[in-house]
């Protein structure tokens, strides 16, 4: 028998290699685009030819090469990034193997002109299947120029492997984006086939996102920001209303590093929690910083899953900032702060991770926040408030900032203020009183209620229109002189897309040519007179009301009409008003609260009342 094992020559042995590293051209753009951003590159540009089957180059402003590092630097395993194994766990550079060079060098023809600021000459280099072809002094730009030809020319099956020109160049953009959102304060630009794509001035994260994604997010985002001992977070989610039906654009970052995590993604997905109408997904560029001994970027060749050393932690952190960030422009209930109760009882949270943290940890914030229930954030009320101007639109004043409209909100479960009618009985031959033109004393057995009526009436209307669009029962009036609305382009989409519900609300209008509308008819207990203008009204109000996204479409449709349509305060009422309204109230499943969760009334019971009294 003879001996069966030999040594693979290294050109074979580079192009086995360069399979984990360079799977298409993007990989390749992703690696040499981080080689210029760890060249400590301001300005970095890559020309694409032919999705990168042809070409792929990158031009940089980096510090650059000596003659003998630009030839070593296509050797596997060289690296200038790391010397010994504990520096692994301090790396703040985006490559470390020493394998894209050496791997792209193997499975193309490569060009490198590369030259230091303090080199007058610069050196030339050419490569492909792992052999030096030519190696020559040059003069040349300080900083790095490298192109990449012809990839897997050598390596004829994996050629066949790729896709076509339009898939292989999304990977590339993809990559593009994911550095370039990563690294905001350099220059970025792409062309392909000569056609500039992208062309990126520095700037700070939140410009760099619009930059690439599109101005129309402008007013879409909420800014994420905390800090802690342990990470820090920055960035910004995507209001409900920015939400996509497909997965797309989420983004994390972790020390600068794009990374894909279906468990972080589930922690921002979780914090929106029903802010999100279902199906979509929401939009996110997230960074988190934190010690690079607490993560392991070396889990994967292309270093997209990493490895957090406490993957819980930065869970729970990653879901209260976004939950933070979200009350804070009033995109969800500010109150409730209690993290999920699985997190919370992980060691991760309730106990420092390692004795030696111990010390820190417990004095860090991040350990004090997640040990004080409900007190990981604190709102400040004088935050800009969107609700406010949502607020405006109605007549009634007596709102005030900090009543926010949201159930889980404004109400203390402790508080035993809001009983249900149900074990209420209403006095109804007694007299009703009205306070202010605004409240309603009614009497009950045992005491007295005292009813806002305008949040009674919404609750009262909100449930009426919600049966006759369940039921289709509306009783729709025809209106004398029927009313043509001409409307903006947008407006009339709007308009549109809510025909089929406000007709079941009793409405009846027609398209009637292009954004203009004809109304024919109204809910028969709607007053008269002003049909077009409530429908413009009605339009507005939904457009402000339309950051609410946990509610439908059709939900928000009967929040607006109700709130549109019922009686305000500062309206006087005659008895027999008092006592309808008190009466429907009475018949609401309910009563308690209005359909934005604000209480409708508050209940003295005689106890109370003498205990009050000091009995
Ligand atoms: P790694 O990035 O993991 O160190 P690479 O194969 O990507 O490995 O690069 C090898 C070495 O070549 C790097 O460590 C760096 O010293 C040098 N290098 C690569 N690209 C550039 C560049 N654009 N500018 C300056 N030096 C570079
Ligand atoms: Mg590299």
């Amino acid at each position: 028998m003879i001996d069966i094992i030999n040594l693979l020559p290294d050109n074979i042995a580079n192009q086995i290699a360069a399979g984990e590293v360079i799977q298409r051209p993007a990989s390749a753009v992703k690696e040499l685009l981080e080689n210029a951003v760890d060249a400590d590159a301001t300005s970095i540009q890559l020309h694409i030819a032919d999705a990168g089957k042809t070409l792929i180059q990158v031009i940089d402003n980096g510090k650059g090469m000596s003659e003998t590092d630009a030839r070593m630097s296509f050797e596997r395993h060289a690296t200038s990034k790391i010397k010994k194994i504990e520096d692994l766990f301090y790396i703040r550079t985006m490559g470390f193997r020493g394998e894209a060079l050496a791997s792209i060098a193997a499975v193309a023809q490569v060009e490198l002109k590369t030259r230091r600021a303090e080199d007058e000459l610069g050196t030339f280099i050419e490569i492909d299947n792992s052999i030096v072809r030519k190696q020559e002094a040059c003069s040349c730009a300080v900083g790095t120029n490298i192109c990449m030809k012809n990839l897997f020319f050598n390596v004829p099956a994996r050629r066949n492997f790729l896709k076509s020109n339009a898939s292989e160049m999304r990977h590339i953009v993809d990559e593009f984006i994911h550095v370039a959102l990563a690294f905001p304060n350099i220059f970025f630009s792409l062309s392909s086939n000569g056609q500039q794509v992208f062309y990126l001035e520095a700037g700070n994260y939140k410009q760099r996102f619009l930059q690439l994604l599109g101005n129309q997010y402008q007013t879409k985002l909420v800014p994420v920001k905390e800090t802690t001992d342990y990470l820090e977070i920055n960035g910004f989610v995507g209001k409900p209303d920015a939400a996509k039906k497909t997965r797309g654009d989420q983004y994390f970052f972790v020390n600068n590093r794009f990374i894909k995590s279906a468990y972080l993604n589930h922690a921002v997905t979780s914090a929106f929690d029903a802010l999100l109408p279902k199906d979509s997904f929401p939009l996110y560029a997230l960074y988190i910083d934190l010690d690079p001994s607490l993560v392991d970027i070396n889990v994967h060749p292309t270093k997209q899953e990493i490895k957090f050393e406490d993957e819980k932690i930065v869970y729970a952190f990653v879901q209260a900032a976004i939950k933070h960030a979200l009350a804070q422009f009033s995109i969800s209930p500010s109150l409730d702060f209690s993290l999920n109760a699985e997190i919370m009882q992980t060691e991760a949270v309730t106990q420092p991770f390692t004795e030696n943290r111990k010390e820190t940890l417990t004095t860090s914030d991040l350990y004090k926040k997640f040990s004080q229930k409900n007190q990981a954030h604190l709102i400040d009320p004088t935050e800009k408030n969107e609700l406010k101007h949502w607020k405006e639109f109605y007549t009634d004043t007596n709102y005030t900032a900090e009543n926010t409209n949201n159930e889980h909100l404004n109400f203390n479960p402790t508080e035993n203020r809001r009983p249900e009618t149900g074990n209420l009985q209403l006095v109804t031959d007694s007299t009703f009183y009205q306070l202010h033109q605004t409240y309603i004393i009614a009497h009950l057995q045992n005491g007295f209620l005292l009813i806002h009526q305008q949040h009674a009436h919404e609750r009262i209307l909100f449930e009426r229109y919600s049966n006759a669009i369940q039921f289709k029962q509306a009783v729709t009036q025809q209106t004398l002189f029927p009313v043509t609305l001409e409307l903006s382009p947008p407006d009339a989409a709007l308009l549109h897309e809510l025909l089929p519900d406000l007709q079941l609300l009793g409405y009846k209008i027609e398209l009637f040519g292009k954004d203009s509308f004809i109304i024919q008819g109204t809910p028969a207990d709607v007053l008269h007179g002003n049909e077009k203008h409530m429908i413009e009204l009605l339009i507005e109000q939904f457009k402000h009301f339309s950051s609410e996204l946990k509610f439908s479409k059709r939900e928000k449709l009967i929040h607006c009409m109700a709130r549109q349509q019922a009686i305000k305060a500062g309206q006087t009422l005659s008895d027999k008003e008092m006592k309808v309204l008190t009466e429907e109230l009475f018949q609401c499943n309910t009563p308690s609260i209005t359909p934005n969760g604000n209480p409708v009334f508050v209940e003295f019971n005689d106890e109370q009342l003498l205990k009050m009294f000091g009995k």
